[in-house]
């Protein structure tokens, strides 16, 4: 038996307009905006609309919906910042680094020569973070 959902986690905030966020993308099954202590310029997040924990009490379906979303951001970071590449991380329990109890992938668009800073570290100022996904949406709206 695994570790249940708990609905007051700060993503099914951000899901219910509880607390705010820089929006980058929605559809029925995932929604998609801003870390708030980028670990890149232009990390970025898709969750889950549905109460999983993380991928170990999600269904095939579910991941399926965020893998495509998760592409999608792929492909619009790469475009928005000219990155020579795009990380894709995802963490199970808080021994693998896992801090928020909603399924999420991370998006963070990568560039030669340049580390991660590190995860869950400095906050990023609103301002960058609006004009980051400002970018991120233009760039979504190109791509199919
Ligand atoms: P994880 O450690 O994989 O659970 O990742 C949680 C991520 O959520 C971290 O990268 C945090 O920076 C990010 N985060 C935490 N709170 C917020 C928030 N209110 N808005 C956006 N991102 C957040």
């Amino acid at each position: 038996m695994g570790q249940l959902y708990d609905d007051n986690n700060i993503f099914a905030k951000i899901l219910r307009g509880e607390i705010p966020s820089h929006k980058l993308y929605e559809d029925a099954d995932t929604y998609a905006f801003m870390d708030v202590m980028p670990q890149g310029k232009g990390h970025c997040l898709a969750i889950t609309k549905s109460p999983y924990r993380n991928i170990l009490d999600a269904t095939p379906d579910s991941l399926a919906a965020m893998i495509a979303t998760t592409q999608k951001l792929a492909r619009a970071v790469k475009a928005a910042f000219d990155a020579d590449g795009v990380t894709v991380m995802q963490f199970n329990e808080p021994a693998s680094g896992q801090t928020v109890f909603h399924l999420h992938f991370h998006v963070v668009p990568r560039f030669e020569g340049v580390a991660l800073k590190p995860h869950t570290g400095q906050m990023e100022d609103n301002a960058v973070l609006a004009a980051n996904a400002e970018k991120i949406r233009v760039a979504l709206s190109q791509i199919r």
